[in-house]
């Protein structure tokens, strides 16, 4: 759990795997929202509602977290912890092109990678979707 500004607070997780020659992958899950408006019936994060959409930096600074936590280089990032990252759309591309700066900035990096299906289409098609209106 991380604490915010505001005091709320935000799951995230990180997930190390090691392969058959000793390198880590380490995976981090972010939260995009405090809480989700979407409220599945399965899901614990949408029986507790919904606050607010989380900034850029609040995102990035849960990966940081992660590398602190695991001493190691966050690989990998997907945006399914708490909340909906397309109803969160323009913070979580400011915050995937600022996770991609970090990875630019290092030597050998491994792709840092949004999986979730429709975070494969690229930037600009993901904007066209957002209209501002969620925001
Ligand atoms: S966090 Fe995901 S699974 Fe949970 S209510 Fe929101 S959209 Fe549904």
């Amino acid at each position: 759990m991380i604490k915010l500004e505001d005091n709320r607070l935000v799951e995230t997780v990180g997930m190390p795997v090691t392969d058959d020659k000793g390198s880590v992958r380490l995976t981090a899950c972010v939260s995009s929202q405090v809480g989700c408006p979407l409220r599945c019936s399965f899901c614990a994060t949408g029986k507790g509602g919904f606050a607010r959409n989380l900034k850029a930096h609040e995102i990035v600074e849960q990966v940081l977290a992660i590398e602190e936590v695991f001493n190691n280089r966050v690989t990998n990032v997907v945006f399914m912890g708490m909340g909906e990252p397309m109803l969160n759309l323009k913070e979580v591309l400011a915050a995937h092109r600022c996770l991609n700066k970090k990875k630019e900035s290092r030597e050998n990096e491994d792709h840092v990678k949004l999986i979730k299906d429709y975070m494969a289409r690229n930037e600009t098609e993901l904007s066209k979707i957002y209209d501002g209106s969620y925001v």
